[in-house]
């Protein structure tokens, strides 16, 4: 493949009047979200990245251990869990961005589209090139507008059409229309909101097939984080999109599948990431298998 060799911010809070089961229930209320999530069971599903036995450790602590899933293709899957469970790490495996830690070094496998991620032959840049990311604070560059989203393609080369590319990617962004009568200003001067779609922008503008979102609208008030969602319903037709989110009602809002990873001990006292349960959202949900899950989205625990 190409890439060998040559890269409504919601409290989870349940309202005064509610419980948390209430709560739940009404971020998966289909008359909010239902008719815009189809099962992934409904949906041909193809398999973008298959996670086998994956441990990611700083040092010699494990900070996931023994993670296995298949991630599919034109689908949301959401990654929750609490706080240090791995959901960073492990999204960050994803697209080989642990590989600028020195500490940090990975067993198992992941495959996408079948090739080893951490093949010896495969370039962690031109990984990066098709697994684009989307990080947790707007993070523009102090450049224009048009520059930011041009960035990429600039340094790859596709200089071609670079107005309509930039165009096109703020249009799948969900910009353009705020944006276009200003591309030579600083990027700086926009909402936070809007500087977060740029990023997203930047990140489409060079054609990646995978988009992952980490915490993507937890810096970003209620209307800012409604665009966000929006546009992940819209960017699934062509991406394939992983998020982590501290946020179980946008879990439930945006995602087809949901993995819940949650915090185990070893004999040793060591503590470690772990992939508890994988499913679609709505079983997750309203009936996960795992007890520890049904604690964790009903708000016992976590
Ligand atoms: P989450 O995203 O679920 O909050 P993280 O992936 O950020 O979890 O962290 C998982 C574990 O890995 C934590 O114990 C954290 O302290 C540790 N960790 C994360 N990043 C680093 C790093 N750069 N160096 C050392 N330990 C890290």
């Amino acid at each position: 493949m190409s890439y060998v060799s040559s890269d409504m911010q919601e409290s989870t809070e349940p309202r005064a009047d509610e419980s948390a089961q209430d709560g739940l229930r009404r971020a998966i209320d289909p008359s909010q979200v239902g008719a815009e999530r189809p099962s992934s069971r409904e949906v041909a599903r193809e398999t973008v990245f298959r996670i086998e036995n994956l441990t990611a450790y700083y040092g010699k602590a494990p900070a996931v251990r023994d993670v296995s899933f298949d991630i599919y293709g034109r689908t949301v899957t959401a990654i929750i869990g609490p706080s240090g469970c791995g959901k960073s790490t492990f999204i960050r495996c994803l697209n080989r961005m642990n590989d600028v830690i020195p500490s940090f070094r990975s067993e198992g496998k992941i495959l996408f589209h079948d090739v080893d991620l951490q093949g010896k032959d495969v370039d962690p840049v031109s990984v990066r090139r098709r697994i684009g990311m989307v990080f947790q604070r707007p993070n523009p560059f102090p450049k224009s507008i048009f520059d930011n989203v041009a960035y990429g393609l600039r340094i790859l080369g596709m200089k071609d059409n670079l107005g309509d590319r930039v165009e096109h990617a703020l249009k799948r962004a969900a910009l353009w229309d705020e944006v276009s009568n200003r591309l030579k200003d600083s990027a700086l001067a926009l909402s936070g909101g809007q500087q977060q779609r740029l990023c997203i922008a930047r990140a489409i503008a060079i054609e990646p097939d995978v988009i992952l979102l980490d915490e993507p609208a937890s810096a970003l008030d209620p209307i800012a984080t409604a665009s966000i969602e929006d546009l992940m319903h819209e960017l699934k037709e062509d991406y394939t999109i992983v998020i982590v989110t501290h946020n179980m009602q946008q879990a439930a809002r945006v995602a087809n599948m949901t993995a819940f990873f949650s915090i185990s001990g070893g004999e040793d006292g060591s503590r470690h990431g772990v992939l508890v349960e994988y499913d679609d959202t709505e079983k997750i949900f309203t009936n996960p298998s795992e007890k520890r899950t049904e604690d964790y989205v009903t708000g016992r625990f976590g």
